[in-house]
């Protein structure tokens, strides 16, 4: 594909979903938008008593982040080792490539949240289902394997579940691991809206999570963006890692630059995602008049970006007056230090 032709947007809200009883599924991996080589990512629902099956991923690790609702998920390790955590607005899960997990709305009302995987190929194809591996393993086996008779092997699913719908488990025995909010970090969650962020006065402000506030997230980066009406997040770049972004409200443009006099600029609003390759230059501005929320995520563990001001800063006022070949006067203006966020201009 020629580059030109690409778009680094994708309305993921817009998308035809998968449904079921107990949940709603919107995915978007590199078949459904091509851009996304390096990540991918979902928007889910789980209704009140609704599940995400027992399942693991076989070639990618899950970030979750929690837009509204409440659920508990649970997780096994290798070691044998297994976690029970509840999640409400705000926190943010991280499961490493392969790991068992399920997910389980516990509240009255419905449980939307994003999951980021670390892999652009994500998809069906590699998500394994505890329902699916059962049907297709002789019944002789399972009820050896299980203690069953095969009578009571025929009560279990002969196809795959995907979701389930139960009884909500919003009683006590939903609190498997009491919490004190805003608790603290625990192996898998880690309670992003409750970090003090980074403020740029009258600009805006980010929360990250990276392996050092979060060490099991080592493939993984997440950030909460918000920005202030007209303000910008200035022109940068990431060496390390690609990045894929969901609109959570707001709108914005960007513009992404592949260098070779080429650049793609698009508008974003709540519902869309956004993509952007390792190394390319983008910004994002907010266009409307509410501040735009935006999520955003990293395939990297470690957070690195290269802002335009904060290079241009960092060289002697000589380079920059024959770089650009402007005067003393116009290179005295530049900002002069790093503005990450640049406000509105009045
Ligand atoms: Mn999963
Ligand atoms: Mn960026």
């Amino acid at each position: 594909m020629q580059k030109q032709q690409l778009s680094f947007k994708y309305e993921l809200e817009k998308k035809v979903p998968r449904l079921a009883p107990g949940g709603i599924t919107r995915g978007a991996s590199v078949n459904d938008f091509p851009a996304s080589v390096g990540l991918a990512g979902v928007s889910m629902r789980l209704q009140p008593g609704g599940m995400r099956e027992l399942h693991w991923h076989a070639n990618a690790a899950e970030w979750g982040y929690v837009l509204t609702g409440s659920m508990r998920n649970t997780l096994v390790h290798p070691d044998g080792t297994s976690y029970i955590d509840n999640f409400e607005p705000g926190d943010v899960w991280y499961f490493p490539r392969g790991y068992g997990h399920a997910l389980e709305a516990t509240g009255n009302t419905e449980c939307h949240f994003i999951l980021i995987f670390d892999n652009g190929n994500f998809s069906e194809d590699h998500t394994f289902s505890v329902t699916d591996f059962i049907a297709h393993t002789p019944k002789e086996i399972v009820a050896q394997n299980l203690g069953l008779t095969l009578e009571e092997v025929a009560l279990l699913p002969t196809k795959e579940a995907y979701f389930a719908l139960g009884a909500n488990p919003d009683d006590s025995a939903a609190i498997a691991q009491p919490r004190t909010y805003p608790a603290l970090t625990s192996t898998h969650r880690y309670p992003l809206h409750a970090q003090a962020p980074r403020v740029i006065p009258g600009a805006g402000k980010q929360r990250l999570v990276s392996q050092n506030e979060f060490p099991i997230s080592k493939t993984i980066t997440g950030s909460l963006l918000e920005l202030e009406p007209g303000a910008l997040r200035e022109m940068h770049w990431h060496p390390n890692a690609d990045e894929w972004q969901y609109y959570i409200s707001g709108s914005a443009e960007m513009t992404v630059f592949l260098a070779e006099a080429t650049a793609v600029t698009e508008q974003f609003s709540a519902g869309d995602v956004g993509y952007v390759p390792m190394g390319a230059g983008h910004y994002i501005k907010n266009i409307g008049t509410e501040v735009c929320r935006i999520l955003i995520g990293f395939n990297s563990g470690n957070y690195e970006s290269i802002d335009l001001s904060e290079w241009l800063a960092a060289n002697p006022d000589d380079v920059l007056i024959t770089n650009f070949g402007i005067p003393a006067e116009v290179v005295k203006k530049l900002p002069g230090r790093k503005l990450f966020i640049a406000p509105a201009t009045s």
